[in-house]
């Protein structure tokens, strides 16, 4: 399919970062190769709503991967952005900020007891993984197929997001050592688990896990999935990693532990949590978290860890998460799934809308898919057809059939008027797409 509409300013943008960008992005599925066509840059963003470099406004269903939950340039953000900005960006020091949004976190998260910042998920995750493997002295970590944990080397095996929907199997650049501790089982499989416990007595260091996968679309933990995971880790002297991530502070106010209420040993979290900077975290049980330099003897640390900007910016969107916010993204959400499944059963489109609370995805694929597995077996010429169906008509979808969909507080009757304009067309483009023709 060729995509007519065009975007020339982008298209110039774009051309320029390839020459001194690797591939003209620096997050690959930004990239939309996936997809096909010219990645849209983005110059503004308001509430809900995109402005690319072309001067055109989009209905954005990205939210930056995640963290713009009460939609963009939201009012109170920016002023404590502006606030902390004017008493200077960075002391290298401990400041009142990160103690505050370390207590807020605290205070939404129950099982988190003590928690460190650091700068990005993918750092989250790898700390919480060297600190289980000091905190047992093991060295096996147990993960599934098709869920990203940021791209830490021993984690990055059949992993999801831009792995999933790029199809690598696994990446050149991590050795056999780095990944030979890692076990990857399929997902949603406690068999599998049970079955990597009895392989390995006394290796395995811990079990990570998105604690609602997003990264292969969303597919979430079967009912007792989390609770089997929770209860073999604790059988077996193993720590239960929950990745929040994604789901932290977004599915609930407790992040999805606030839908399933498993407590894990430790979390992660990011995206929501920095609204919009580059803020992340982990934190878990007292005891494993005092192992951590300087209390304790597995190191960990950060030059911009607990930034003062960031977690202004953190703490600013946090407070304004309330119930009720919650409320309004869980309606939107609602909405959007509705007009979504509508429009595309309408036109006899095989699809398969899943939900994880207000995170959301749809599968070109006439059966549930509970794992990777599942997921790569979808139809996904369709998605690409459909997504610049969408696209044209001024909705940005995330480029890719892996990814969850993201709302705000911002999505209001004047966006979804929008998005239910553009379905009717984006679904039919589905139905006619021919594998040759994506
Ligand atoms: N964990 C999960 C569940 C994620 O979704 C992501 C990013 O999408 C990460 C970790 C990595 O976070 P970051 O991109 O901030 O490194």
């Amino acid at each position: 399919m060729s995509y007519s509409y065009e975007a020339p300013v982008s298209q110039a943008l774009f051309d320029r970062a390839s020459l001194v960008t690797p591939g003209g992005v620096n997050s690959p599925v930004r990239a939309f190769r996936a997809v096909g066509g010219t990645p849209r840059f983005m110059v503004s963003g308001t509430g809900p709503y995109l402005t690319d470099a072309d001067g055109r406004e989009y209905v954005d269903l990205v939210c930056s991967w995640g963290p713009m939950i009460l939609g963009h340039s939201h009012p109170a953000v920016i002023e404590a952005v502006q606030a902390a900005v004017a008493r200077g960006t960075s002391f290298g020091t401990p400041g009142e900020g990160e103690v505050a949004l370390a207590e807020e976190i605290v205070a939404r998260v129950e099982p988190v007891e003590q928690v460190r910042l650091v700068s990005s998920g993918t750092e989250a995750t790898m700390s919480a993984i060297r600190l289980a493997r000091g905190f047992t002295g093991r060295a096996k970590v147990v993960k599934f197929a098709g869920c990203y944990h940021g791209h830490v080397d021993a984690l990055l095996a059949a992993a999801g997001s831009g792995v999933a929907t790029f199809g690598l199997p696994d990446t050149p650049g991590v050795t056999g050592a780095q990944a030979g501790d890692t076990i990857v089982l399929p997902y949603n499989d406690l068999e599998a688990v049970h079955e990597a416990f009895h392989n390995h007595p006394g290796e395995i260091a811990c079990v990570i896990t998105e604690a609602s996968p997003g990264n292969m679309g969303v597919v979430p933990p079967r009912p007792g999935f989390n609770e089997g995971l929770k209860a073999a880790c604790a059988r077996n002297g193993a720590l239960y990693i929950s990745d929040e991530v994604m789901t932290g502070f977004r599915t609930s106010k407790a992040g999805w532990y606030g839908v399933d209420g498993v407590a894990p040993d430790l979390m992660t979290f990011g995206k929501v949590m920095g609204g919009g900077f580059p803020a992340a975290a982990f934190g878990g049980r007292k005891d494993i978290m005092e192992y951590l330099a300087p209390a304790g003897p597995v190191y960990q640390a950060g030059t911009l860890s607990g930034n003062p900007v960031a977690t202004a910016a953190g703490l600013a969107q946090l407070r304004l998460l309330d119930d009720a916010a919650y409320e309004k993204i869980d309606a939107v959400s609602a909405a959007i799934q509705t007009l979504l499944t509508d429009a595309l059963a309408k036109e006899g489109v095989a699809h398969r809308l899943q939900t994880a609370s207000n995170m959301f995805s749809v599968f070109f694929t006439d059966r549930d898919v509970r794992n990777y597995e599942d997921a790569k077996k979808q139809e996904s010429f369709r998605f690409n057809a459909f997504f610049h169906a969408m696209l044209s008509q001024g909705v940005y979808l995330p480029p890719s059939a892996f990814e969850s969909w993201f709302v705000s507080t911002a999505h209001d009757e004047r966006a979804i008027e929008r998005i239910a304009a553009a379905l009717p067309s984006a679904a039919r483009a589905a139905a006619e797409a021919t594998e040759v023709s994506a």
